[in-house]
This record gives C-alpha cells, sequence and structure tokens, in this order.
C-alpha cells in the first residue's frame, strides 16, 4: 500500500533501524522506545491488522512467532521476560495500519503501548 508507513520501512523507502530481514518478515527498532529492547516485528506484505488475518497466513503468522522468540533470545532477554504484544482495532490504540508484533522487555514491565 502506498500510503503506508511500515510498507514504505518493508521496502526501504524509509529507513529503519533493521534486526532481521528475509523476504517476508522485516524487524526493526520502534522509534519510541518504551523499554530498552523494543522490536516491531512486521509482514513486508500488507496486512492492516491481526483481525484481517486469514488461514493463508498461518505459516507466515508462525514464522513471526519464531522470530520473537530468537530475537528475544539475541537481545538476552529470554531468561528475564519480554511481552509480544499486537494491537488491533481502533479501541486498541493501533496507531500504525499495518500488522505489527511488538517485542518489548529489558526491564520490568508495567502497563506500555
Ligand atoms: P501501535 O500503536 O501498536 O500501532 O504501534 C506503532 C508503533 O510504531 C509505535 O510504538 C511507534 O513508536 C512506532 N513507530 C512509528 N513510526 C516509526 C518508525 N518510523 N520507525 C520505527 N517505529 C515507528
Amino acid at each position: 500500500m502506498s500510503d503506508c508507513l511500515f510498507c514504505k520501512i518493508a521496502v526501504g523507502d524509509i529507513p529503519s533501524n533493521k534486526v532481521y530481514e528475509d523476504d517476508e518478515v522485516l524487524a526493526f527498532r520502534d522509534i519510541a522506545p518504551k523499554a530498552p529492547t523494543h522490536i516491531l516485528i512486521i509482514p513486508k506484505k500488507h496486512i492492516a491488522a491481526l483481525a484481517e488475518v486469514t488461514e493463508e497466513d498461518a505459516c507466515l503468522m508462525g514464522k513471526i512467532q519464531l522470530l520473537a522468540k530468537k530475537l528475544a533470545e539475541q537481545e538476552g532477554i529470554a531468561e528475564s521476560g519480554y511481552r509480544l504484544l499486537t494491537n488491533s482495532g481502533p479501541d486498541s490504540g493501533q496507531e500504525v495500519a499495518h500488522l505489527h508484533y511488538h517485542l518489548i522487555g529489558g526491564e520490568k514491565l508495567g502497563d506500555i503501548c
């Protein structure tokens, strides 16, 4: 989608602090981190929110979960603990209408995101 911020990041039109990339998935550091580790994991294809995911996306969704686990290990927060969360739709406070998972950790977490 041409007017989607995260689609522009996915194709490199807007720079990001990447921590992982392959042909389907991108992970990059949140521009306004809520904790020492705050990474966003997105599918490169445009999906507006979790509410829009279909059966066809099952492998992609599994891939994102496994990537979150690996990145938590890479960040050294696997044992101390972390959150993986997504906002879907207006009542959730979702600001960017492109599916993304927040991987957050590195300190004791309160109410964030
Ligand atoms: P949400 O409220 O779940 O839609 O989260 C959107 C997230 O995107 C927020 O945590 C923002 O700080 C983050 N964000 C917005 N623009 C950028 C950007 N250009 N690069 C990295 N993170 C961004």
